[in-house]
């Protein structure tokens, strides 16, 4: 049954309408819902019309596909997958995918909005989307992981493509997982197209600089929000919970700057030393054990307890909803950095917004991925290879600017910076929808 409450700090800031429904009496944790409460305030605030608020509010196109792998012991286990695009206005759709055992329509749903959100922030030429399989990749085989890609990728093939839309890797797929569904596209139309997935390996037309693209994105606008803040990197410390991809990497190019990595923790647990972890051993005590529990000259620790540790940047690189209205009174970092999607609820970020503490939002902060995603997608339409130096340059300045941008436009209009950030972002949605008009 629906309650409503009245809205305070950043929903009020942002001219929402005196009362929001909230779903029910506990927070709704519901990815998509949660997305279009953050859609719903920025439309608010932008006065969009009715009908283009449905337009947005919405996906363009959702498949649901069915995906027979056979697995190593002979038998045939029938996996389901998803590819959503939400809107197509600005660009072909753009947007990861992710293997795991609790992948709902409802989530990538909501990945393929921030998606939206994300590339319009960026203003890279690309729409949203995001793709999904329900398997459990820690518990299969590599050969089981390239049957169960291939006919994921084979399904999806009518609706991906270079000027479509072009899967990345997320959560558990890597640039192996983008091979596979490049060379499945390749075969199936007879010639190879690079652009139809980025994030592959540089062999085979991946972008120099993209697998740490997402981490150096972050520190980019992590250094920004520190000058504003007056906080030195330098000593700063930092407690980042996810060590896949975007943490570990973040971790190392933090750690670079000579900022104090004082926990890490993945879905075993977390560790943590005031004096400071080394992320290159725990990297490597990762690759041989699988964890970073354990790992010598660290104490454990809950993730719990790592959310809420004292620390000057806090950086969320795992799932959905870890900052909570349960846990967001105990948070006391000074800057919490977003490398995951969707890892604040609304009602934390009010709380957050209230206590002072600055939220680099998602749709900003891990938009570094898919910036060096259009660059490499520009490589391999212009037959182009940049190098390293010049791939991080192009990455550095795009996000100083996005950064400025949701600043400009959050003292604009008195608002927080996911609130800056979104009203950016759907103001640039609208008008390209706008402009070019409903069809037919
Ligand atoms: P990954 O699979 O490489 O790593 C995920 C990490 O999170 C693993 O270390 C895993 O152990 C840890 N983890 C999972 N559940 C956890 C839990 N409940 N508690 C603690 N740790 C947990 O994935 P990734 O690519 O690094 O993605 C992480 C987040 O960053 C996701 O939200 C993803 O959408 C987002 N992101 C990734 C990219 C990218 O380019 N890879 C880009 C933008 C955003």
């Amino acid at each position: 049954m629906a309650t409503v409450v009245k809205p305070t700090g950043p929903l009020r800031q942002i001219g929402a309408p005196p009362m929001v429904p909230r779903i029910a009496p506990r927070e709704d944790l519901n990815p998509f819902r949660i997305a279009q409460i953050q859609f719903d305030m920025a439309a608010e605030f932008l006065k969009l019309e009715p009908g283009l608020r449905q337009i947005l509010r919405t996906p363009k196109r959702v498949l649901e596909v069915s995906i027979p792998t056979k697995m190593d012991n002979g038998q045939v286990k029938v996996h389901t997958g998803f590819r959503v695009q939400h809107n197509i206005s600005r660009g072909p759709g753009k947007g990861g995918i992710r293997y795991h055992p609790n992948v709902t329509l409802d989530e990538v749903k909501a990945l393929a909005a921030w998606m939206t959100w994300k590339t319009a922030v960026l203003n890279v030429p690309f729409g949203g989307a995001k793709g999904g399989v329900i398997c459990d990749p820690k518990r299969m085989s590599k050969t089981e992981l390239e049957r169960m890609t291939r006919r994921y990728a084979s399904e999806i093939l009518p609706i991906i493509g270079p000027s479509m839309d072009i899967p990345a890797p997320d959560v558990y797929t890597d640039a192996q997982t983008m091979a596979w569904i490049m060379d499945t596209y390749a075969m199936t139309v007879g010639h190879s197209v690079h652009g139809v997935v980025t994030g592959k390996p540089v062999s085979i037309g991946g972008s120099e600089g993209r697998s740490e693209a997402t981490a150096r994105g972050l520190l980019f606008v992590v250094e920004e929000a520190c000058k504003l803040k007056k906080i030195p990197l330098r000593g700063a410390t930092v407690a980042i919970q996810g060590f896949g991809n975007a943490g570990a990497t973040a971790a190392r190019l933090f750690a670079e700057k000579k900022a104090k990595i004082i926990a890490l923790s993945d879905t075993r647990g977390g560790v943590t030393n005031s004096r400071g972890i080394d992320p290159i051993k725990a990297i490597r005590y990762k690759e041989r054990s699988g964890t970073v529990v354990g790992m010598p000259g660290a104490s454990r620790m809950t993730n719990d307890d790592l959310l809420t540790m004292k620390c000057d940047i806090l950086v969320p690189a795992a799932l959905e909803n870890v900052i909570t209205l349960h846990n967001a009174e105990a948070v006391k970092a000074r800057i919490v950095a977003e490398a995951a999607n969707g890892p604040t609820t609304p009602h934390a970020d009010e709380i957050l917004a209230r206590r002072g503490i600055t939220v680099l939002p998602d749709i900003l902060a891990n938009a570094g991925g898919v910036t060096v995603s259009y660059f490499e997608w520009v490589q391999n339409m212009e037959g182009l290879m940049w190098d390293a130096e010049e791939v991080n340059a192009r990455l550095q300045k795009s996000m100083v600017k996005a950064f400025h941008e949701m600043v400009e436009t959050m003292r604009k209009h008195h608002v927080p910076p996911r609130a800056g950030a979104m009203i950016l972002a759907v103001g640039r949605v609208a008008e390209a929808t706008l402009v070019r008009g409903l069809f037919p």
